[in-house]
């Protein structure tokens, strides 16, 4: 019987391509407190109260298709905002299933709960530390992803940290910088990635760049 009592705002049944080399489902957590400029999913973003998709109802689906996909990625919205993740982990895990988390690490405290748990996580890493306010919104965050990226190179838990090329970060110079940093922190697998506009989110590349100074 489920117990979880996750809050999923998405439910992809299967997919290629947000777990390494796997075949995946992918469950999209509701809520996330930070409000970067490009986020693709601002319909995840609210906290609610009623519960979108049942929880009973995707592990129902989940414990149906053991055998024909091989992991389940906990996405969002930021997954790890809800304490009831952790108790969402132990009974995927259950159904024989490897676990993917996408997270933007800012509970570095919970993501080291979760460590033991998963096999695979993509981290964003949105900019350097100081620099997360005028990327995401509000004030804090920074500190938190970075100490995330330094309990997952500690951890060796196969993983890739991503960043953003919004176009305020998108020079030789800043990513110099943020590569050197996160060369610091241990063994870190990382990649760029587009900054794609999507119905929700338009950067403005030239207002951007001319607003938004990370210097
Ligand atoms: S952390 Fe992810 S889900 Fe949250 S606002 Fe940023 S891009 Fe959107």
């Amino acid at each position: 019987m489920a117990t979880a009592g996750l809050q999923v705002g998405g439910f992809t049944q299967m997919t290629t391509i947000d777990y390494p080399d796997h075949l995946a489902a992918v469950v999209f957590c509701q809520g996330c407190p930070l409000r970067c400029h490009y986020c693709h999913n601002p319909e995840l973003l609210r906290r609610r109260t009623d519960e979108p998709l049942a929880w009973s109802e995707i592990l129902d689906f989940l414990a149906a298709r053991r055998g024909l996909l091989d992991a389940v990625v906990f996405s969002g919205g930021e997954p790890t905002l809800q304490r009831s993740l952790m108790q969402a982990v132990i009974e995927v895990k259950a159904l024989g299933y490897l676990i993917g988390l996408h997270t933007a690490g800012i509970y570095p405290g919970r993501l080291q709960q979760l460590l033991p748990l998963v096999d695979w996580v993509g981290l964003d890493i949105k900019a350097l530390a100081q620099d997360y306010p005028r990327l995401t919104g509000v004030p804090h965050g920074g500190e938190s992803a970075w100490r995330s990226a330094r309990l997952l190179a500690a951890s060796g838990v196969p993983h890739e940290i991503r960043t953003t090329l919004y176009p305020a970060i998108d020079n030789d110079d800043y990513r110099n910088r943020l590569r050197r940093e996160l060369a610091t922190l241990g063994e870190l697998t990382h990649r760029w990635q587009p900054c794609r506009e999507s119905p929700g989110n338009k950067p403005d590349h030239d207002r951007s760049k001319n607003q938004i100074s990370f210097y």
